[in-house]
């Protein structure tokens, strides 16, 4: 009757954001347009923290590295068709790096869609989303969205870790509900990401093979840095007393300047180790499939591998100790295992290693010493190294050719989860993405070493770093082109080379465009000067660091897998 209290209502727009709240989601990755504007909004004024890029794959890179930061998915938020395409790209990575990311994309009518009839922005997103993600989810009707969102969180983070699709069709966010009817729709998840505890049989025959090793070596990927359980890793490789490498982003789990690193040895201890535990590392490219030449004789090694993903064992070799399960239960599990008194790995080996780690190390050394200029990789690296080791709490974003090979081997890391860089696709433009959300993530000072070529991908968020006022220092490695500034059009023509850029630009001058500083540096000490600055200001900085046109070599350290013509010569 009209004397009744009017009905509370919720709507679709509320209900998402309501869901993601109440699931501990605090930041949003997004590019706002229809139909997805309002509920940025929306969201902002409910206290989420919205960073707004000015493009799709930049937000969704913050989302994936947000995701390996916090063990919780980070939420990337995207308009249809060409904008979910754009973010597509970084939920496919987020889900080869086992990143866990939820990718959530307005869309437009499905019925028009269905029958092809040619709708703004027409595209059926979940179909093609499906492939590239862990799990893809389509919502229709409001009272979904509670269990919808739930679901994403859920694959996203369990098991092995990767990204999710989550398409939400314009006309759900206007859908109207009763409000207490919506409210108890809503999911919170519990125990997202289970425990799962290995075999004790399996447990057992990992440790049978590690004790007999004579040349035992330790792998941590960052499967092993993700998983947050740093104590117990490192209480195991000391335990074990076994040398022990880092893969590029588990870098700093232990120190790279622990006496059991082989970081400087890598290529020894891969050839002559007899005994591989890997912990959250695939044998994929990135350790040459665990065989041919980098391994040494064929048939020599044994590999213990714990993984959480079943279907890792024997992808690439034969693992005679698989051991499923979360990494940080198996560590345990191993640990007490090995109670009493293990016994130390021959000393012949660990003092092998030991002496070429040392001798590589003072190998390198002059040259991280040198102040020419102009400047090569070395040189500046070496002042970049300096930075990092009085600051060891800040985070480092890496990519490039040469400036990412190169500052892998040079810069040492002293904490776990402070170095994002190109991961398993050796994706370049994940540069300003991954050092937005690692300043928003962590609030700690961010380093972006960016070859100059690299950081095109996504240089344009300098304007994102200049708003939201982020405390990152950009280094551009700028030698005028692609691996070198060098290379010259062969017809004589007027075009320059496909592989240069416009000799002696001024990158830094982009970052004062917006507000922020920018620097032009052409020697190793003043690098360093303006890093220093730049890192203890806290305020957005592009450094323009000239290196010669000639230093680098073709796609640095896999310039193997370019393929060459037999027949002319480039
Ligand atoms: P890297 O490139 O550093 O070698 P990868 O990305 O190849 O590392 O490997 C990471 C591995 O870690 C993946 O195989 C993934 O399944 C595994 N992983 C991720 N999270 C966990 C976890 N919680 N427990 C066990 N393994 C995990
Ligand atoms: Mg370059």
């Amino acid at each position: 009757s009209q004397f009744d209290a009017p009905q509370a209502l919720t709507d679709g727009f509320q209900l998402v954001i309501d869901a993601l709240k109440l699931n501990g989601i605090e930041h949003l990755y997004a590019v706002p347009g229809i139909p997805i504007s309002d509920l940025l909004r929306m969201a902002q004024a409910e206290g989420l923290r919205v960073i707004s890029f000015r493009h799709e794959q930049n937000a969704g890179n913050a989302a994936a590295i947000a995701g390996f930061l916090t063990k919780k998915p980070g939420v990337c938020l995207t308009v249809s068709a060409p904008g979910f395409l754009n973010g597509l790209t970084a939920l496919a990575n987020a889900t080869t790096n086992c990143f866990p990311m939820i990718l959530i994309s307005g869309s437009s009518e499905r019925e028009i869609v269905d029958l092809q009839q040619g709708d703004y922005e027409e595209m059926d997103q979940l179909a093609i989303a499906r492939p590239h993600c862990k799990a893809a989810f389509r919502v229709l009707h409001a009272q979904d969205i509670g269990i919808a969102v739930a679901r994403a969180i859920r694959a996203a983070v369990s098991g092995r870790p990767g990204g999710v699709y989550l398409d939400l069709p314009a006309k759900l966010f206007s859908q109207v509900m009763d409000e207490a009817a919506g409210r108890k729709s809503l999911v919170k998840v519990i125990d997202p990401a289970p425990a799962q505890l290995p075999d004790p049989n399996a447990v057992k025959r990992a440790l049978d093979v590690l004790k007999n090793a004579k040349r035992p070596l330790i792998l941590l990927g960052k499967g092993a840095a993700y998983v947050q359980a740093d104590q117990e890793i490192r209480a195991l490789v000391e335990k074990s007393g076994i040398p022990f490498l880092q893969m590029s982003m588990a870098k700093g789990l232990l120190p790279d300047t622990h006496p059991q690193s082989a970081g400087a040895a890598r290529s020894m201890v891969l050839k002559d180790a007899d005994v591989v535990l890997l912990v959250g590392a695939r044998l994929n490219w990135l350790l040459s499939h665990g065989k041919g030449k980098t391994w040494g004789e064929p048939g020599s090694k044994k590999f213990i591998q714990i993984d959480i993903e079943p279907k890792e064992m024997d992808s690439n070799v034969e693992i005679v100790a698989p051991v499923v399960g979360d990494i940080g239960s198996c560590v345990s599990a191993l640990l007490a295992g090995m109670d009493g008194q293990w016994p130390a790995p021959p000393a012949d080996w660990t003092k092998a290693v030991v002496e070429r780690r040392e001798a590589n190390i003072a190998k390198m050394a002059p040259k991280l010493m040198s102040n020419a200029s102009p400047m090569n990789f070395h040189g500046a690296l070496g002042a970049l190294r300096r930075v990092v080791k009085e600051r060891p709490d800040a985070i480092l974003v890496n990519e490039g050719a040469n400036t990412l090979d190169l500052a892998r081997g040079i810069i040492d890391m002293y904490e776990p989860r402070k170095r994002l860089d190109v991961g398993t696709w050796g994706v370049m433009g994940i540069g300003m993405g991954y050092a937005v959300a690692a300043a928003v993530e962590t609030g700690k000072p961010v380093l972006a070493i960016e070859g100059d070529s690299a950081f095109g991908f996504s240089g344009m968020e300098v304007e994102t770093i200049c708003r939201y006022k982020l405390p990152v220092c950009i280094v551009v490695f700028n030698n005028s082109g692609i691996y070198r500034g060098t290379d010259v059009n062969p017809t004589g023509g007027n075009d320059p080379s496909p592989m240069v850029f416009v000799p002696d630009s001024r990158y830094d001058k982009m970052m004062e465009a917006f507000g922020g500083v920018g620097v032009h540096v052409t020697a190793p000490d003043e690098l360093y000067r303006a890093v220093s600055e730049a890192m203890d200001s806290g305020k957005p900085t592009l450094i323009n660091a000239v290196i010669d046109p000639a230093a680098g070599t073709e796609s640095g350290n896999i310039g193997s897998l370019n393929p060459q013509s037999t027949v002319r010569k480039a």
